[in-house]
């Protein structure tokens, strides 16, 4: 069995032995000046790295070298995605769970957690609520369980979440977050209308992936880890990687997500759309002490600005799990978007839950709402950005690559960030924030290249002021 990113066999395009001679290649050199010097100089082109050369940045302990990793990955972020940061929230709409993940609340055996699956009507209510809050963009979580979760019950909610219409507020884009399933299912999604379909790989490693999944349909590493193929064969191009820091050897996942990243552009010609970077929380029966694994904030950082390096078109998303400090660090590294009044229990967002009815995840590091989350980001000179244009424009998979790659972010997610900001600002910050944000919209308007779109998107924040909604380039 060889390294082959091509394979549909996951122990192919995620291949051990691969992953483990890189490790070693990577500590080989982890102070070797040259070749490091080489692959940053090569990463400037902001083409991206593969998994080996990302992975001798990662290793690197040369602190001069690891400043210009910084700088650069700081840089490649500015280039590519300007000052723009995407805001969403995760709605939980289930917290059963047939699975044993050993670092899940959600697992079978606990018995302490408040099991709860939101009807229809709640899911309204949810949805409103964070309508209410300015939110435009959802990442749907549900625990795997097919008699009170099966695939019917999501594709229901995902109708009510897009027919909602309270007051100004809409959806406009659904990502959802459930468990591995069908090509079958998949186009179900697709045609349900998802945005990215996102699955945490949590570990890249087979072995440890078993021990960690010991019960249940997710104990199987293979359907697991061939999911997105399925999801690209079913139809939806826009794919969410992940790896839950913290259950393995970082260096080990981090290659094994580029290697993943790898597979997918060499296979569908698109890499993924986005990569998020969770870390392992405390939560209801899950103490982090129990794993050995957990990273500290320093390489933490450096993993993000290593993944922004590699794989600079990637959108890279950090939730509420990391603190603010945490997070002011990764948006400067690399991380384009960020959730924001975050709720992890079931209904929450209703309802607020006291710590004896617990049905959360995880327990929320940054709990700040969604208004004090747009005011800090504009304080820290960042746009914060509703836009959902390119979903709906069906720019997705290659399409939004190709806008990406001929540098057209700066003519056309700029201003659409603008104009949603200014909804934002119009209809649900507070007056603070809206002071903020009116005066980096003047200043960041300036900025748009293109004249004939300027004039244009003057138009829009004109008519927003005046009472109409939507609009997008
Ligand atoms: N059930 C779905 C699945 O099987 O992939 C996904 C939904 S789950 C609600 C979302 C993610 O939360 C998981 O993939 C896992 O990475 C993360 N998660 C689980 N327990 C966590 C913990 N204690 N701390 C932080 N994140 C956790």
């Amino acid at each position: 069995m060889n390294y082959d990113k091509t394979s549909s066999v996951a122990v192919e395009f995620i291949h051990h032995g691969e992953i483990l001679d890189t490790i070693a290649y990577a500590q080989e050199h982890r102070h070797d000046r040259e070749l490091i010097e080489q692959i940053l100089d090569r990463a400037e082109a902001m083409k991206g790295l593969d998994h080996r050369e990302a992975s001798v940045l990662l290793a690197c302990e040369e602190p001069d070298l690891i400043e210009r990793m910084f700088r650069l990955a700081r840089k490649i972020k500015e280039h590519i995605y300007g000052n723009r940061i995407v805001m969403f929230a995760p709605l939980y709409l289930s917290n059963y769970c047939v699975n044993g993940c050993v670092y899940c609340p959600y697992h079978a055996k606990n018995k302490t957690i408040r099991r709860k699956k939101l009807t229809q009507e709640e899911i309204r209510q949810e949805v409103i609520a964070l309508q209410d809050m300015g939110h435009k963009r959802l990442a749907l979580e549900a625990g795997e369980d097919p008699r009170n979760n099966p695939l019917e019950y999501i594709l229901e909610s995902i109708r009510t979440i897009y027919g909602i219409h309270h007051k100004n507020g809409a959806i406009r884009r659904v990502n959802v977050n459930i468990a591995a399933t069908t090509v079958e299912n998949y186009r179900k999604l697709h045609d349900a209308g998802i945005g990215t379909y996102i699955l945490f790989q949590e570990t890249y490693h087979k072995e440890n992936y078993e021990k960690l999944h010991p019960a249940g349909p997710k104990h199987d590493y293979a359907y697991h880890t061939e999911a997105m193929d399925r999801a690209m064969q079913g139809g939806i191009d826009d794919v969410g990687l992940g790896v839950l820091f913290g259950l393995n050897n970082y260096a080990y996942d981090f290659a094994g997500l580029l290697m993943h990243a790898e597979h997918l552009e060499a296979v569908y010609g698109v890499g993924p759309h986005t990569i998020s970077v969770p870390r392992l929380c405390m939560a209801d029966d899950i103490d982090t002490a129990d794993f050995e694994n957990c990273l500290p904030d320093a390489i933490f950082h450096k993993i993000v600005a290593a993944i922004r390096i590699a794989v600079p078109y990637t959108g890279m998303i950090i939730s509420t799990r990391e603190s603010r400090k945490s997070r002011e660090r990764a948006l400067e590294l690399g991380v384009s978007q960020i959730s924001g009044g975050s709720r992890t229990s079931v209904g929450g967002y209703v309802q607020e839950e006291t710590e004896e009815e617990n049905s959360s995840q995880f327990d929320v590091s940054d709990r700040r709402t969604l208004d004090e989350i747009v005011g800090w980001l504009l304080d820290l000179g960042y746009v914060p950005s509703f836009c959902t244009a390119c979903y709906r424009a069906g720019r997705t998979g290659d399409r939004f690559m190709s806008l990406a790659k001929t540098g057209q972010i700066a003519n056309c997610c700029g201003p659409n960030a603008l104009i949603t900001l200014k909804e934002y600002l119009q209809d649900y910050a507070s007056e603070a924030t809206r002071a903020k944000g009116v005066n980096v919209i003047r200043a960041e308007m300036e900025k748009v290249p293109n004249e004939q779109i300027r004039t244009r998107a003057l138009q829009y924040l004109q008519a927003i002021e005046a009472g109409e909604r939507d609009f997008r380039f």
